[in-house]
């Protein structure tokens, strides 16, 4: 099967603002899977959720090495997960974060540092993980793409100020139909 690396959608386009359809046929989304697993990983992410490749459906996925033993070592697959939820526990914590979709935007959010997560692989199976720090942050984070909602949405308004000629110029660029397009350079 050939892999594709999409073109990823940027601030402040459309399709990162829609509302995402919940999956019933997870298994008719597996080629959709991999692509964005490919391009996560080319860019370097943590997280990619459908909306960002203009696709406005609710999965996501995530670098392995934030699943506690879902892949082994060796063969560390991005993870696809759909229609997932959340439960929040423990307390906020606020930390630095980034998104694939503001390349070279940075701000502190509060997140729950801890969660419950629950979704669907691609078989239909159940998953169901508790996650802490980084992991815990990267689930809410792509939920939120889920939900239409982007981490420069949760800034302190002082702060999104500082960012605010950053984010004009590149709603500026996406307005002008510009997608981020990652080099494929892991080799193969
Ligand atoms: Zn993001």
């Amino acid at each position: 099967m050939t892999v594709a690396i999409l073109p990823i959608f940027c601030y402040d386009d459309e399709a990162l603002r829609r509302d995402n359809a919940t999956v019933d046929d997870a298994a008719s989304l597996s080629e959709l899977a991999r692509d964005m697993g490919e391009t996560m990983l080319a860019a370097r992410g943590l997280g990619l959720a459908a909306p960002q490749v203009g696709r406005n459906v609710r999965l996501v996925v995530v670098h392995p090495r934030l699943i506690p033993g879902i892949t082994p070592e060796e063969n560390a697959e991005p993870v696809p997960l759909v229609n997932p939820e959340y439960e929040p526990s423990g307390g906020l914590f606020s930390d630095k974060e980034g998104c694939l979709s503001l390349p070279e935007i940075y701000g502190r959010v509060a997140r729950y540092d801890r969660v419950r997560l629950h979704a669907r692989d691609l078989d239909g199976g159940e998953l169901d993980f508790v996650l802490d720090g980084l992991a815990a942050r990267a689930i809410q984070h792509e939920v939120d793409h889920l939900n239409g909602v982007l981490f420069v949405d949760r800034l302190f308004k002082a702060q999104r100020m500082l960012l605010s000629r950053k984010l004009k110029a590149l709603a500026a660029q996406t307005a002008r139909g510009w997608r981020r397009i990652v080099p494929d350079d892991l080799g193969e």
